[in-house]
């Protein structure tokens, strides 16, 4: 095989610019050449993974098919690619630091002194190469997070350093860089990103290429000062403006091209772009026909006094692309459960959408409010799609308020409940009474078999799916038969028929009523959208087109 080649992306000036997008969108476009390529995340954390992080914090935890919860820049790789990535393709500072200590005790160092340098950096190269050597690449993308001149990521910097200097001709930088346009000045400045460049500089990097992240295209002068300050080709500085769409970012490098500039830096022989399927999906995504409306019921929302989304931003892209897919556009609004709980919006306010998704979670904050909510949903036949946390509610409020079970809950919240129709599963108690919770959910991908002629069934069109999970607490087999009595149904199982995947109402008796225990969101791609999902926004759709026939009828009544 062709010698392996690598680029490194990296932040200037500030984080939060897109630079997870940024790698994502060179990906496809290299992708696109015919190439063979994989995306590696690292995180200057010391979480050995991101597993145990809070989400308002750091944004949602994206669960790779062999379990390890990672970040969420790895979910925009998988989407971009349309590939599944492993393990070995994510790394935090901690996750190196651990393997470098075991190693050392295994006296694999043999009795040499264990150092920050040359050992961290190479224990990230064997990391980087390993995974090169996993998924056979053709170009290995490697997104360092934080920004250049922090502490916190030097080690990694060093890393892509050591790597260029053994490899010149076959390790590429990319800056990420923001090019901020004040608005008292009103003209774009580039001093920031000279400044970062030679903070790159300094660490003995050089960028070949410099992604301008602005709110509009930069304009020649800008690419020529930029290329001046930076010591950079002006066609090497790649316009990249705010767009309607992510979708739209590998079509908008294509115009500067920079897949082909890719090529002659990394000294690729020369290959076409063949971007037609993603030029239509992205197509798809400005040209809907209607709009569907969808509540997003959640509690992980609110960041001092910003909303945060990006803590859902699978679920979003997930409910996205399956609009797309019916040529509509989503309108998603973020409702915070516990404004439901202490009345501040009341339940009325829910009848404006034509679904309501309620995603993963975990504690007690918001559930009551949750548990209205889904009341609300079924008893008024409101397209309802439960996502883990969402489907064991689903379970609770049904166990509840139709099979009689009063008080029932999950014993993650009431553990002394009469009813523990949702309890956490024996192999989990120990862990749980240990405090050993970093990595140690059920978690992953696991096969489910389907019930014939069910929505899931018929949305999927197959017997058995695999979907990704990570959780706790599972449907407890000791209250199945009063609940599937009272109507429930579980159109989803664990193979040996132990495990609830899916918990769903027939059609004649809500038009979609929906959980799953698994995490849908993690396997929908944007050439692929997921079934469930597509199934939940065509309910969504055709209850809006009733309410608005409906509405027209009762003007036209008025008349
Ligand atoms: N808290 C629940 C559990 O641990 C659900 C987890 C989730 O929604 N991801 O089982």
């Amino acid at each position: 095989m062709a010698q392996p080649k690598y680029i490194f992306v990296v932040g200037g000036v500030m984080s939060g610019i897109g630079k997870g997008i940024a790698t994502s969108a060179i990906g496809r476009i290299l992708k696109s050449k015919g190439l063979r390529v994989t995306a590696i995340k690292i995180d200057p954390y010391i979480n050995v993974d991101a597993g145990t992080m809070n989400p308002t914090e750091h944004g949602e935890v994206f669960v790779l098919e062999d379990g390890y919860e990672t970040d969420q820049d790895m979910g925009n790789y998988e989407r971009f690619l349309d590939e599944s990535l492993p393990e070995i393709n994510y790394m935090t500072t901690g996750r190196v630091y651990l393997s470098v200590i075991e190693r050392e005790r295994n006296l694999e160092y043999k009795g040499k002194n264990v150092e920050v340098v040359p050992d961290i950096p190479l224990e990230v190269l064997r990391r980087i190469t390993a995974a090169q050597a996993a998924s056979k690449a053709d170009v290995t993308l490697i997104e360092i997070g934080g920004t250049i001149g922090e502490y916190q990521n030097i080690i990694f910097l060093e890393a892509a350093r050591m790597l260029k200097q053994e490899f010149p001709r076959d390790v590429a930088v990319v800056m990420v860089s923001y090019v901020p346009i004040p608005h008292n000045i009103g003209e774009m400045k580039t001093k920031p990103t000279q400044y970062a460049a030679r903070t790159l500089n300094s660490v003995g990097l050089q960028a070949d290429i410099i992604l301008a992240r602005a709110t509009v295209p930069i304009d020649t002068k800008r690419k020529e000062k930029i290329a001046v300050f930076c010591n950079i080709l002006p066609e090497r500085v790649i316009s990249a403006p705010d767009v309607e769409s992510i979708y739209d970012v590998p079509l908008n490098y294509e115009k500067d091209g920079l897949g082909d500039i890719l090529e002659k830096v990394l000294d690729l022989p020369k290959r076409s772009a063949e971007l037609s399927d993603w030029e239509a999906f992205a197509e798809r995504s400005h040209n809907g026909a209607s709009v569907i409306d969808i509540a997003i019921v959640g509690k992980y929302f609110d960041s001092g006094s910003f909303v945060l989304s990006d803590v859902y931003i699978s679920v979003l892209e997930a409910l996205k692309g399956a609009a797309y897919h019916l040529n509509a556009k989503p309108r998603l609004t973020y409702l915070n459960s516990k404004d439901f709980e202490s009345g501040k919006l009341p339940l009325s306010t829910l009848d404006a959408y034509g679904g309501i998704l309620i995603p993963g979670g975990f504690g007690e904050t918001g559930i009551e409010g949750k548990l209205k909510v889904i009341r609300y949903a079924r008893e008024n036949k409101i397209p309802y799609f439960g996502l883990c946390y969402g489907m064991q509610l689903m379970v609770v409020e049904y166990a509840r308020n139709v099979a009689g079970l009063s008080g029932a809950h999950t014993t993650e919240i009431d553990e002394k409940t009469s009813y523990p129709v949702i309890a956490i599963m024996e192999s989990q108690r120990k862990n749980v009474a240990e405090s050993r919770y970093g990595g140690t959910m059920r978690l992953g991908s696991y096969p489910c078999v389907l019930k014939e002629g069910s929505i899931a069934g018929k949305a999927y069109g197959k017997k058995e799916i695999s979907e990704r999970h990570r959780h706790r607490y599972e449907v407890n087999p000791r209250f199945m038969p009063q609940i599937q009595k009272a109507g429930l149904v579980f159109s989803g199982t664990s193979p040996d028929g132990v495990l609830m995947e899916i918990a769903e109402l027939p059609k004649d008796v809500h038009p979609f009523f929906l959980g799953t225990q698994f995490h849908p969101e993690f396997l929908a791609r944007p050439l692929s959208p997921h079934p469930l999902f597509v199934g939940f926004m065509r309910a969504a759709e055709e209850k809006a087109s009733i309410h608005s026939v409906s509405l027209t009828e009762a003007s036209a009544a008025q008349r």
